[in-house]
């Protein structure tokens, strides 16, 4: 299998002839953390969801391994192991974050809340789900309602939530929105953490985000690709630099 886990070429959307997307062509190496940024309206939440089979193309291809995913639906691709971090409004506020954890593995396993399941598989359950929160520093929350978590941990209860799911190629959307500094620096680190084995591609306003963790950036501007490369590169980059201060 090539280094090549996802690959776009010619990615492109219309909206009634509007191009949000404009012949994009992306490749993400299998084992990076991989940013694409741009400023507002470049385009990212378009891709996105483009590549999470919420919007289908004009025109173009996506593929996953080599495999092409152009007209796949969403529970598709999470079969193939292309799994997006659920937003914390598709956990349950009401039932704690172990429970929550432990729902996401069931779908994993594709089975439903059962009374009759021995205790000896309840309890696996529970020390695989008690090893992802530990996993995302979220142990002591462990018997905390969700909803009342404090809002920086929230993210990481979502990327718990999409481990569950054995991600071969994780896609997390903007995972630092509406955070405070110390909040931002802590989702950071655990998104380094979670890299080890594994596949990333995060979708990312702020450039300082990415800065620290990122092997790989593109950055969009209006629909299309205007620069890639590693942070040093695209930060001295005076193109990038212009377009993020338009903004
Ligand atoms: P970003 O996430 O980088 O801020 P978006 O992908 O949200 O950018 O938007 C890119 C452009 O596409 C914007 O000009 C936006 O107004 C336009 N756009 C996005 N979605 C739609 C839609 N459903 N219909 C029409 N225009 C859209």
């Amino acid at each position: 299998m090539s280094g090549v886990i996802l690959e776009t070429k010619h990615l492109t959307k219309e909206f009634k002839g509007f191009t949000a997307v404009n012949d994009v062509n992306l490749k993400v190496q299998r084992g990076h953390i991989h940013a694409l940024i741009g400023p507002n309206g470049a385009g990212k939440t378009t891709c996105f969801n483009l590549l999470t089979k919420f919007l289908v193309p004009t025109s173009g291809q996506i593929l996953f391994n080599e495999k092409d995913i152009t007209f796949a639906k969403p529970a598709q691709i999470a079969r193939m192991g292309v799994i997006r971090s659920f937003q914390i409004s598709a956990v349950f506020p009401h039932l704690t974050v172990l429970q929550n954890v432990r729902i996401g593995l069931q779908r994993q396993l594709g089975t439903s809340f059962n009374f009759w399941q021995s205790e000896r598989s309840l309890n696996k359950l529970n020390d695989r789900a008690m090893q992802l929160l530990a996993e995302v520093d979220l142990t002591e929350f462990a018997d905390t309602v969700t909803v009342d978590m404090p809002y920086g941990r929230k993210r990481a209860l979502e990327i718990a939530t999409t481990l569950a799911m054995e991600p071969e190629l994780m896609l997390l959307d903007e995972p630092t929105q509406g955070m405070g500094h110390e909040d931002v620096h802590r989702v950071t680190e655990l998104i380094k953490k979670v890299s080890a084995g594994r596949t990333i591609l995060m979708v990312e306003h702020n450039m300082k985000v990415v800065s620290g963790i990122c092997d790989k950036i593109s950055v969009l501007q209006r629909g299309a690709m205007l620069a890639e490369g590693t942070y040093a590169e695209v930060s001295s980059n005076p193109q990038v630099m212009e377009a993020y201060m338009g903004t």
